[in-house]
């Protein structure tokens, strides 16, 4: 195929609002105020023969600015790139940020950018992303996070998970870690009886201690959980492979990583035995591969963290059957919806990630700016 370069960049930054502020363990032990909003940093790439990709990146809290604010610097780059070279033009990217590192936000600006080649890739190619990836599976298994928060009332938190399995959602998953362990065990009583074998999780979201963790993880094994996630802090790597061995119930960790070499880490001290990375967290979808291919290495189960419009794609190419998280939020910032049937997630066949940004998407848009020149004509 004839040489395609890059010719125009869009980067947008999104601002969605919660429908209600959300509280998870770390709001319970002071650390953090409830979360009312999430910010979505957006990538679109169009190039000379007119094709058009999109990606994205996130932060929760504190960070969506500075994502922007990097990207923002480094975009001109693009321009005349070969947008299917794409760890090369990543690495040049990397190149001219060095100077703040290869991790966390500077990297997270990046992944925006990565995640939009990777698409406009598959486009090109006229596969789904998982499609042009290699993939295992035409269909994820799923389970909901979404209704499990500390926030909502128990009686809620079973009528959602209800809700979700009657949607043909596989696995439901709540929030512990509650400063009152008798609040935990009883909520997890109460999800247990109400949706009876379906798989369940909870997720500690990492403020216990190890002696905690260790306690109620013991309490918790009568319950049959799939996996105990985020018990000890996140670079607790040393208690989280300790806690693996002492406990029959699987640990997940991994969300909170912010590069390879984190992940690596964790998968040295094997503190996990199913490992939950975030592909905007950790710098794209070229780094969630490579850290893929260890994870796999190593024997370990694979739970991506948030963001299933993309996670879908790359779960589905897993060697081993992983699990894809159900989050609701994300839906209002695209025109189509993932469909889930049987307790999992097909993996659409639209070319690409297979989305497209919503009218409600460029409505939340507070900032954008543009690199190049655009042969799309404006109506
Ligand atoms: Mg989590």
């Amino acid at each position: 195929m004839a040489f395609d370069p890059i010719t125009h960049v869009t980067l947008s930054q999104v601002i969605l609002p919660l429908r209600t502020a959300i509280s998870d363990a770390k709001v319970f032990t002071g650390r953090q105020r409830p979360m009312t909003e999430v910010a979505f940093l957006f990538c679109e790439i169009e190039t000379a023969q007119g094709l058009q990709g999109v990606g994205f990146s996130y932060s929760k809290r504190a960070g969506g600015p500075a994502q922007f604010a990097h990207a923002r610097e480094v975009a001109e780059l693009l321009i005349g790139e070969n947008p299917s070279d794409i760890p090369r033009v990543y690495d040049r990217l990397l190149w001219a940020g060095a100077s703040v590192g290869r991790s966390g936000v500077a990297t997270q600006a990046l992944a925006a950018i990565d995640v939009c080649l990777w698409d406009l890739k598959a486009k090109r190619a006229g596969l789904p992303l998982a499609g042009l990836i290699g993939p295992y599976r035409d269909s994820v298994r799923t389970y909901n996070t979404s209704g499990g928060f500390l926030n909502a009332p128990i009686e809620q938190v079973c009528e959602n998970a209800q809700r979700s399995l009657s949607e043909g959602i596989g696995g439901i998953k709540i929030k512990v870690g509650h400063p009152d362990h008798r609040v935990d065990l009883a909520r997890l009583e109460a999800v247990r009886a109400a949706i009876g074998d379906a798989p369940l999780m909870v997720d500690a979201n990492q403020q216990w201690d190890r002696a905690t963790a260790l306690r109620m993880g013991r309490r918790f094994e009568p319950y049959d959980l799939v996996w105990i996630e985020e018990p000890l802090d996140a670079y607790d790597a040393e208690g989280h492979a300790e806690l693996a061995r002492q406990l029959d119930t699987p640990i997940a960790t991994g969300e909170m990583l912010a590069s390879v070499a984190e992940h690596v880490r964790l998968i040295e001290a094997r503190a996990a035995d199913i490992i939950q990375p975030d592909a905007p967290r950790v710098g794209g979808i070229t780094q969630f591969l490579r850290l893929a291919t260890l994870a796999d290495a190593a024997g370990l189960d694979l739970a991506p963290h948030f963001a299933m419009e993309i996670h879908l794609h790359l779960a589905a190419c897993y060697p081993r059957e992983p699990w894809v998280e159900h989050f609701d939020w994300l839906d209002p910032l695209f025109n189509e919806r993932l469909e889930t049937r049987d307790g999992r997630m097909i993996v659409p066949e639209r070319p690409g990630l297979g989305i497209t940004l919503s009218e409600q998407c460029r409505a939340w848009t507070t900032a954008t700016a543009e690199f190049g020149v655009s042969d799309r004509v404006l109506v």
